[in-house]
């Protein structure tokens, strides 16, 4: 069976053709303009290539709500040009297939719950640390929605005591997540690229701290078999160990499960599709868009 997938992306619209398996036969991206002929460059690469469905995970936030005359839609996003554009509708009607559609951190936490890293699990929370940080969560088959969809990158956090920059630079927000441990936050408090920061850098021991509070919220919260972290931050392999121990000490013991306790080392994980998690729960979405 061929199918689409689409990454959409603020910086760039990654589309690829693969099948059910989540093999991924090819694919070519764009970079994300105004909506218009953004949208154009994406039709074109899947008009009359034969796909069955389209799969769409997208920055949001979005409308997931299948009753609403708007689901679909791009809604509040403060990238220009692109409130309110009806993304699954506009592919739907040029395509003339069923599109499935979801939060981009949803589509690679379902890539992973099924083909990568979750493999054999009922339940899996999947958080991208890049540009922003973004959370997903699968459970026993479905994607976590509920009112909107979570927005599980602005978390309110704890400062760590030697943190310089102890509010973070979420615009909306006093500490969140997002805003104390995206690689613009770390740039923003240290003054250089993350990647110019030594790995013994005090920079690391802070982010491990937030990320430490993300995974110990998560587990308090919504118990999944397994945490994976993605995204371009996660490349420095330094943070995995830390982050680990910081989590079973925070914890301190309180959720007496080996998983935890013992073997920590398999239960915070880098994603296992690697760079593929989105495009591959793209095709996954598709799969679920044929019903
Ligand atoms: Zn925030």
């Amino acid at each position: 069976m061929l199918l689409g997938a689409l990454e959409a992306g603020g910086t760039k619209m990654v589309c690829a053709l693969g099948n059910e398996k989540g093999e991924i036969f090819e694919r070519e991206s764009f970079p994300t303009r105004e909506p218009e002929p953004t949208m154009r460059d994406i039709i074109a690469y899947f008009s009359g290539r034969g796909i069955e469905a389209l799969g769409v995970s997208c920055f949001g936030p979005l409308d997931l709500n299948e009753n609403s005359p708007t689901f679909g839609n791009i809604t509040t996003t403060p990238k220009p040009g692109w409130q309110n554009v009806p993304m699954r509708a506009m592919l739907m009607d040029a395509l003339g297939v069923p599109v499935g559609i979801d939060t981009d951190v949803n589509g690679a936490a379902l890539g992973e719950a099924l083909l990568g890293a979750g493999r054999g699990c009922e339940s899996l929370v999947y958080y991208t640390v890049g540009t922003g940080v973004g959370g997903g969560a699968y459970y026993h088959g479905m994607l976590q929605h509920g009112l909107v969809h979570p927005e599980m990158g602005h978390m309110v956090m704890r400062p760590h005591p030697d943190d310089p920059a102890p509010h973070g630079f979420c615009p909306y927000h006093d500490g969140c997540l997002e805003g104390m441990a995206c690689g613009k936050a770390i740039e923003q408090r240290w003054g250089v690229s993350a990647r110019e920061l030594p790995p013994d850098h005090i920079a690391w021991k802070i982010e491990a701290e937030y990320l430490a509070q993300m995974c110990v919220n998560t587990i308090v919260m919504l118990s999944p078999e397994k945490i994976v972290l993605g995204g371009g931050v996660m490349h420095q392999e330094q943070l995995f160990p830390l982050v680990r121990v910081r989590t079973q000490e925070i914890l301190g013991g309180y959720v007496a499960h080996p998983a935890i306790l013992e073997n920590i080392d398999r239960y915070i994980v880098p994603p296992a599709l690697g760079n593929n998690s989105g495009a591959v729960g793209s095709l996954l979405l598709a799969v679920r868009a044929l019903g």
